[in-house]
């Protein structure tokens, strides 16, 4: 008998990850990207001898697999998973296949905002204590490749809804739950419930013995709890209410309530990380980690010296008072509500570029009070213009960073902060909203 045939449609992180372990457990891999192939990942995939197309999907040695690894960026409706979903080949995600292949326990974490800032949070306060544990998913590093080479005891996975789309059989040991904000709404048939439902299967095959962390002041968690079965123990966090069993906030305190002979209560002033999205931010992480009872001295810290990485509400630098802020990062409504939030008033908001079909309203309190002036960055903003036009007086086009920075360095005032946080995808001017963040930071530290 032949070897089991894998096909790994699309080859980046996740695909060749996926690629490398399954080549490890001899199967007959194969890899298929419609795009063109990144040379870094073109060089492993040819060091490891491992066959690959690119720029098409052949439907002749990719429909005589016995199972197919999905990446996350290839959508349902994608002509190639049609063809296969007739055909009745099971599809799965790189992070399904690598679980079968690793003993190790997960805390998985999911959210609309804020999972890529509370799964480094966690991994660094359990490396502080001195787990062997291991960082993949969402944040960039294949977990299928880490259980190849070198495996870990714990791994902290960021997880994104698709992701968790191509997950059957996965579960995770401490399962966390930010939010749910409309986001990515094109690939759910544009219905906020059947987002909602992918991002609930982080909670899938749960058992009592697992654990499952999740914002109570969100109003679509609550929904969807309320129609949802959750057999593992539920810890909530939130700012409004206090919390028996989880973490709650306070007089400008956060309270964590896991282990009531030992709670742990910290000042957000001993916070790295600011604002109030961060707080539900370290309270989840700070659940995770009384969870499995790390100390109290290496949480405080761990939660105090704690540095994100860039592009998240990233100081830039103070200019003649008025101080520039890269939130690049934030690629939807919910975290420019958030990013304004954090900031006080006077703000020169550069905005814009692909709208994912946003609706602004949600911003319009929060612009009104902070906005004096709206920059938007991108190659159509007439959705921009039309939702503030009647909110703020000023607001322009531009068309680059530079341009962008150069026209908000005029209007900004002393102690005005200039703030970058689109609310939109990045690609009509840039090549991701890594590259638009760095724009910006060097068209700022030109001025
Ligand atoms: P993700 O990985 O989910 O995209 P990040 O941690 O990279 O989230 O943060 C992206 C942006 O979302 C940040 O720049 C910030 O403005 C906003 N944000 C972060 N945490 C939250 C939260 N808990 N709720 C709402 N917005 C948030």
């Amino acid at each position: 008998m032949g070897k089991e045939r894998i096909v790994i449609l699309g080859a980046g992180e996740s695909g060749v990850g996926a690629a490398i372990l399954a080549q490890k457990h001899g199967f007959d891999v194969f890899v298929s990207d419609f795009g063109g192939i990144d040379d870094h990942y073109k060089k492993q995939l040819i060091e490891l001898n491992i066959t690959f197309e690119e720029d098409r999907h052949s439907a002749s040695d990719i429909l005589n697999a016995s199972e197919i690894i999905k990446s996350p960026g290839i959508p349902n409706n994608a002509p190639i998973i049609k063809e296969i979903k007739e055909i009745g080949i099971p599809i799965i995600s790189e992070i399904e296949f690598a679980k079968r292949y690793t003993s190790a326990k997960t805390i998985c974490i999911t959210g609309s905002n804020g999972k890529t800032t509370t799964t480094l949070l966690t991994y660094h306060i359990l490396k502080n204590a001195g787990f062997n544990v291991g960082l993949a998913g969402n944040v960039g590093n294949s977990f299928a490749a880490q259980v190849a080479n070198a495996d870990f005891e714990w791994y902290v996975l960021e997880l994104s809804s698709f992701m968790l789309d191509d997950m059957y059989s996965f579960k995770a040991d401490i399962a966390v739950l930010l939010n749910i904000t409309p986001d990515h709404l094109d690939r759910y048939d544009y219905k906020l419930d059947n987002y909602a439902a992918s991002k609930m299967r982080i909670i899938q095959n749960q058992t009592n013995s697992d654990v499952f962390i999740y914002c109570s002041d969100d109003e679509e968690i609550i929904k969807v709890l309320k129609k949802s079965q959750v057999h593992s123990k539920k810890m909530p966090f939130s700012i409004e209410t206090k919390i028996e069993e989880g973490a709650y906030f306070l007089n400008d305190n956060i309270h964590i309530n896991i282990n009531l002979n030992d709670p742990l209560t910290m000042s957000i002033t001993e916070l790295a990380l600011q604002g109030k999205h961060n707080i539900y931010n370290s309270m989840a992480s700070g659940i995770v980690a009384k969870v499995l009872d790390i100390r109290n001295t290496t949480i405080r810290e761990s939660m105090g010296d704690f540095k994100n990485i860039a592009h998240r509400l990233e100081h830039v630098a103070k200019i003649s008072g008025v101080n520039y802020i890269n939130d690049s990062k934030a690629t939807n409504v919910n975290s420019t509500w958030y990013a304004l939030e954090s900031v006080s008033t006077g703000v020169v908001l550069i905005m814009g570029g692909v709208d994912k079909g946003n609706d602004y309203n949600m911003l319009k309190d929060m612009v009104r009070q902070k906005v004096k002036a709206i920059i938007c960055l991108g190659k159509d903003n007439k959705r921009i213009h039309e939702a503030f036009e009647d909110d703020v007086d000023i607001i322009v086009n531009t068309f680059s960073a530079h341009e962008a920075v150069q026209v908000a360095y005029h209007l900004a005032k002393k102690g005005d902060t200039v703030l970058l946080s689109p609310a939109c995808a990045s690609f009509d001017l840039f090549k991701n909203y890594e590259d638009r963040g760095n724009q910006f930071k060097i068209a700022v530290k030109e001025l």
